[in-house]
């Protein structure tokens, strides 16, 4: 029985081991299984408390935002609503400096925001406006609780300072500040010599279409459905009443809108500002002393065929001298080899056009091929003048309608034809001008390879100007008598 007895206890030892063991293992799972239950209710406190504290935080900011109030009682409460305020309304694009005033009071509390003053005639131009403004809307009985004025001027390289005067009255509306009134002027000055000049002294007229593209996508994208008024879009079109406003940077040109145009009356004057990128070529590379008056008669006279420096720089020196412009129509495979008279034209004001590459005739192309001519001269004009041409004159007229399609240019044909090519004499040429009875709205073709035409011009501007016309390019006579600058894919004959 020992042994049975031994293998008892043996089998008693294993099972009591096992036992243990088993016991053992089941005390330490319940230790680790308490241990993730306390874990996890500690867990489970500490996002409670997160929790609690998140909502508490809200509430209190919601509670903050519903109590707090942009109506201000005294000079510091002024100081900070005018802050928020320049920081959500100021339209003057950014400056190296800026000097803040602020003047509480019981009537109309103002701040004034001065950016960079150019010299001393812009200063005192715009202190004064400043002072103008502080005198008409802090009077009376409409004045308002607050009048918040920001204003700069800055000077562009090609000798244009423009500056602007901006201001903002506020009524208090429940708990909030509501915007009265907001109204923004502009003004241009000629630096050399400090008279004010037009915007079209400053830009070409194709700046309102570079300005109408970009406004379109930029309002859409911008504001709100909410913010936006219905019919925004006629505030932007390259129409006559539109793009008046603006100021040139360094780095864009920034567009005003008056409070109730584009955007909801109340919303205040929203600024766009265009890259240079974008619009620069625009911008003439001086200002202009010539100005258009738009109720006399005017005439767009047309050289083809250049550029051609030797006799195209005689018709650019007579044009100079006598203070009088034309547009040249260019074939792109000469700019590259003779764009001296060129660049002066463009310094002068002159407008330059697409007349193909090479002079072929446009209507019996391939569309690939109609593309490339108008795109390759666009090019090489724009990399050796600086201007992007807006119009097209196809080789001797002859256009169809996949030739102004795919040119995506204005095309400009013609109501006077000289004949100078065929006559090639300057008496003859002259004579074809003074010889038609009424030059207003005309544009007049000649060519600037012939010597002949050039002495033409040099007796016809002294002419034209004694007779009471003033000479325009192609773009501006399009733009005074239509309103609009040339559109895209439209036939000009004859602009009255
Ligand atoms: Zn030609």
């Amino acid at each position: 029985m020992t042994n049975g007895t031994d293998l008892n206890n043996i089998f008693d030892n294993n099972l009591d081991e096992r036992m243990a063991q088993a016991i053992h293992e089941d005390r330490k799972r319940r230790t680790q299984r308490d241990r993730r239950r306390r874990k996890k209710a500690a867990r489970r406190k500490v996002a409670l408390a997160i929790f609690a504290l998140a909502a508490a935080f809200c509430l209190c900011v919601g509670l903050a935002k519903i109590l707090h109030s942009d109506v201000f009682d005294d000079e510091k409460e002024f100081q900070e609503f005018a802050d928020d305020a320049f920081a959500a309304q100021s339209v003057c694009p950014e400056t190296d400096t800026d000097q803040r005033e602020y003047h509480f009071s019981e009537g109309t509390s103002y701040a004034v925001m001065r950016g960079d003053w150019i010299n001393g005639d812009t200063k005192s131009l715009l202190d004064e406006k400043i002072d103008d403004i502080i005198k008409k809307q802090t009077k009376g009985k409409d004045a308002a609780m607050a009048l918040l004025i920001d204003a700069a001027a800055y000077e562009y390289e090609n000798g244009t300072i423009s500056t602007v005067v901006h201001y903002t009255t506020y009524n208090p509306d429940g708990r909030h500040m509501k915007i009265a009134d907001a109204q923004v002027q502009t003004n241009l000055f000629d630096k050399a010599t400090g008279k004010g000049v037009d915007s079209l002294q400053v830009l070409n007229v194709n700046y309102k279409t570079k300005a109408q593209e970009y406004a379109e996508k930029y309002f859409s994208k911008t504001y709100n459905k909410k913010q936006r008024s219905e019919d925004w879009e006629r505030f932007v079109t390259s129409d006559d009443t539109n793009f008046n406003k603006f100021v040139i940077t360094k780095d864009e040109i920034a567009f005003f809108f008056d409070d109730g145009t584009v955007l909801k009356e109340g919303e205040g004057t929203p600024a766009m500002g265009v890259p240079l990128r974008i619009i620069g070529s625009t911008i003439r590379p001086a200002v202009l002393e010539r100005y258009i008056d738009k109720n006399k008669p005017m005439v767009a006279l047309t050289y083809d065929d250049g550029p051609y420096s030797k006799t195209e720089g005689k018709i650019v020196d007579a044009l100079a001298k006598n203070g009088c412009v034309a547009t040249f129509f260019y074939l792109g495979n000469r700019v590259k080899d003779d764009h001296k008279s060129a660049v002066k034209a463009v310094k002068i004001g002159c407008e330059l056009g697409n007349h193909s590459w090479n002079h072929p005739v446009m209507s019996q192309l391939e569309t690939k091929e109609i593309i490339s001519q108008i795109s390759k001269t666009n090019a090489v004009i724009y990399k050796y003048c600086g201007v992007e041409p807006v119009v097209a004159r196809a080789p001797y007229g002859e256009y169809n309608d996949k030739v102004l399609k795919r040119t995506g240019m204005a095309q400009i044909m013609w109501s006077l034809d000289t004949e100078d090519w065929k006559t090639r004499d300057a008496d003859a040429t002259v004579k074809a001008i003074k010889n038609t009875k009424n030059l207003d709205g005309k544009i007049v073709l000649m060519h600037s390879i012939y010597d002949s035409t050039a002495e033409a011009t040099e007796t016809i501007l002294p002419w034209l100007k004694e007779n009471g016309y003033q000479t325009v390019t192609v773009s501006e006579l399009i733009k005074y008598r239509t309103g609009k600058p040339p559109q895209p894919g439209k036939v000009y004959k004859k602009v009255k």
